[in-house]
């Protein structure tokens, strides 16, 4: 039985979003495709110009309540409590903040000392998303992760000591060095924490990462799919298990602790993305920042040349929303797709849903389609088939 959470909207009416990349990490783990670099070389000029953009890019939200702000990156947990002040005093200068806005930081259990996690909460952090991935060595090693097992057991107690109510781990699967039974060690590890909320993701090699090098060149053994597939079924079934909400496919959480900043991605909310490689999304147009740190610091707040702009035709409107949505435990709305689209795109979509909901992958309940257990193991090539 699925669970299914059909009103996200109540906690989600009209919200917009900030995000805040900070490119900055000790080192490259090899799998890693975001951008960051691993020096911190150009923090001080950096922060001066994301302070820039944050001012000028004070319209594209239109004055909305902004109701959660995320630091993300890169490694946010890097920077000193001083400077994620600074930031945050820039933003509640010239955006208006929701009194109970989430604030989301993401952090390595390597920099998250107690006294910086305090510190950090005593600044209005009340959510710390922790990039633990595993809690094996040689997991972190194959990962070349800069913290070791012991490390990430630490900072959840750390986290919690130091008054963070509001948490989340990522954890990553078909790592090749992670045996099934290391895997349900991690998720059981992760229950026995109390923490309500999980990101979980398969280990996918990038092209032009260290890991898709090393794999070629037989110095790091290949990531096996059918291995990711077994940890994902069992990670859905120890999950549901023990009540949490699969609510969108790499998240669980307990009801009431959904990410009010990552729902608001996937119910289309408006959200502002600063610092470099940063989207933003303001209904009509998307927008991305460069992803170079140099270009970035001459040309932030002084030129739009730091990004580039793409007006949304209703097609590609469309194909968004499926994407997303269905990915979601509140499926996809006909219903809204008829409103915000049009009949002719309702009607299609449910024709080209047929085939998936005779093979089980789709089960519509209403006016809203759903993936089931099966079909979330294929759900990224379901959307594409739904696709305009
Ligand atoms: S910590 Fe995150 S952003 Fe930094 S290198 Fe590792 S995966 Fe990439």
């Amino acid at each position: 039985m699925l669970a299914h959470n059909v009103q996200p909207h109540k906690f989600l009416t009209r919200m917009a979003g900030i995000y805040l990349h900070i490119p900055f990490c000790k080192q490259k783990c090899h799998y890693c495709n975001f951008f960051s670099l691993a020096s911190v070389k150009n923090k001080v000029p950096f922060l001066k110009a994301l302070e820039r953009e944050i001012v000028l890019q004070q319209e594209y939200l239109h004055n909305e309540e902004v109701q959660t702000i995320y630091f993300g990156g890169g490694t946010p947990s890097m920077l000193e409590a001083d400077e994620i002040k600074h930031i945050l005093q820039t933003l509640g200068r010239h955006y208006r903040l929701s009194p109970d806005v989430e604030i989301t930081l993401e952090g390595n259990p390597d920099d998250l000392t107690f006294d910086k996690i305090k510190q950090f909460r005593a600044l209005g952090i009340n959510r710390l998303s922790i990039g633990i991935q595993s809690f094996h060595d040689d997991d972190l090693a194959y990962l070349n992760r800069v913290h070791n097992a012991s490390h990430a057991k630490n900072v959840i107690k750390n986290a919690f000591d130091a008054g963070f109510e509001k948490l989340t781990i990522d954890l990553i699967y078909g790592i090749p060095t992670l045996t099934d039974k290391k895997w349900i060690a991690n998720v059981d590890y992760f229950l026995e924490t109390g923490i309500n909320h999980l990101s979980a993701y398969a280990l996918t090699v990038e092209p032009r990462t260290a890991l898709a090098q090393l794999i070629g060149k037989g110095k790091l053994k290949a990531v096996d799919e059918q291995q990711s597939v077994r940890h994902f079924e069992i990670l859905m079934q120890r999950m549901e298990a023990a009540g949490f909400v699969h609510y969108e496919i790499s998240n669980f959480a307990k009801p009431g602790h959904y990410s009010k900043h990552n729902s608001l991605y996937w119910i289309g909310g408006n959200y502002l993305g600063l610092g470099p490689s940063a989207h933003s999304y303001n209904g009509i147009s998307r927008q991305w920042n460069v992803s170079h740190l140099t270009k970035y610091i001459s040309e932030a707040g002084q030129s739009e040349s730091v990004f580039e702009k793409e007006e949304l035709t209703l097609d590609q409107r469309y194909d968004e929303y499926v994407m997303t949505s269905l990915r979601t435990s509140w499926g996809c709305d006909l219903e809204h797709i008829q409103n915000a689209f049009g009949v002719r795109y309702s009607n299609y979509c449910i024709k080209q849903a047929q085939s998936f909901i005779r093979e089980e992958q789709i089960e519509q309940r209403e006016h809203r389609l759903f993936l089931t257990q099966k079909g979330k193991l294929f759900a990224d090539g379901i959307a594409a088939e739904l696709f305009i």
